[in-house]
């Protein structure tokens, strides 16, 4: 094995705070109280979100904007997470996205679920490419988180401390909301990079190694639907569906409430749908190019035909929708009427499509071929 240069102060630390947790538990065993746990999870839920909603959906994707108090509350309150700055954070998780699965991916799984989940922390050098964060070096605010990373760190959990000991006995206070939330907030944000990409199914991006997992969304606040990210991370949700649990979706949309934050990006169910059509047709037609059966050939048809009614079908809607923002009044109402005609059409050529795609799935399984 190639001889690779140690990170030692992250080695360090991350090692030490493992080995202090269990060792101090003993100890803090009997000094914990319902304080101390309040105290532990309202860390850990700051700890985690200021995470998700602000390095990665705000930072990382610009997936929405927010407003200067909404960016100062994520810039400090993600010192609870000791993930480094924002800006870093960013640098090395678009490289993730735009190399995911290759080696200049900083956490790929390809790797081995070790390296992806912590591992490549200790041996990572960053090739610190300013033109990938160019935005961000344009906001003055991350560049002084940026800059003052460690001083910041240091005073809010040390403030955090302080005021957690008015509380519960400093014993409780160390272990429970420092070094127990420092643990937590730490191992659920790298299943992202571990479990995310490896446990769960793929709906959206076949290709790539990242899964969707309900379980995962639980506990990363969301971000568990993984594989719908990858396909469309631009979008300010992990989890599309209204029952599927994502809080830092429901918190970024309850902050545009009281207007800290604005410019959501949403990918329409029609896009979805559409990536998802041409994904499944080249998948399908590939399997079934190996087959020599009537029935495979009338699929490939089938399955052709129906692609190209629901691709011309979203175009046909995209023109008129484009055609009512500058139609007049009389004619819009025409238009209207077009476009509900549309979408039903769309809606039915959706559900013939998954219908199909599914039988011929099961029908032609990849270990039937060859
Ligand atoms: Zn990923
Ligand atoms: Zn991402």
């Amino acid at each position: 094995m190639r001889h690779q240069k140690i990170n030692w102060t992250t080695l360090v630390f991350v090692v030490s705070y493992h080995l202090l947790l269990v060792g101090m538990a003993p100890f803090a065993f009997g000094v914990l109280s319902w304080s101390a746990w309040t105290g532990f999870l309202i860390t850990f839920v700051v700890g985690g979100l200021t995470i998700t909603a602000g390095y990665h959906r705000l930072y990382a994707h610009k997936a929405y904007e927010a407003r200067p108090v909404f960016e100062w509350a994520v810039l400090l309150g993600s010192t609870l997470a000791f993930q480094w700055s924002a800006l870093v954070w960013s640098h090395d998780h678009r490289l993730h996205h735009n190399h995911v699965d290759t080696d200049k991916d900083p956490y790929s799984v390809k790797k081995g679920f070790w390296h992806a989940h912590m591992l490549w922390l200790f041996t990572y050098r960053r090739k610190f490419d300013r033109a990938l964060v160019a935005d961000l070096l344009r906001n003055p605010r991350v560049v002084f988180q940026d800059r003052y990373y460690l001083a910041l760190t240091i005073g809010v959990n040390a403030a955090v401390l302080g005021l957690a000991c008015l509380f519960m006995p400093p014993l409780a206070a160390f272990w429970a909301v420092i070094l127990l939330r420092i643990f937590a907030v730490h191992h659920c944000t790298w299943f992202i990079n571990s479990l995310a990409h490896v446990w769960g199914s793929r709906t959206y991006a076949r290709e790539l190694s990242a899964v969707d997992n309900a379980v995962l969304a639980f506990l990363t606040f969301g971000e568990g639907y993984h594989n719908y990210h990858h396909a469309f991370a631009s979008d300010y949700r992990n989890g599309v569906r209204w029952y599927h649990f994502d809080p830092t979706k429901w918190l970024v949309r309850a902050a545009s409430l009281v207007g800290l934050t604005s410019h959501l990006r949403v990918i329409q169910t029609v896009r979805v749908q559409k990536a998802l059509v041409s994904k499944d047709k080249r998948l399908l037609l590939d399997r079934l190019s190996a087959e020599v059966d009537e029935l495979a050939m009338e699929l490939s048809r089938k399955l052709e035909h129906l692609a190209d009614t629901f691709d011309g079908n979203v175009a046909a809607l995209s023109g008129s929708l484009a055609e009512f923002r500058e139609a007049s009044k009389e004619k819009r109402a025409l238009l209207r009427i077009e476009i509900r005609r549309l979408r039903r059409e769309i809606r039915a050529n959706w559900k013939a499509w998954v219908a199909l795609t599914r039988w011929t799935a099961r029908r032609y399984a990849p270990t039937h071929s060859h």
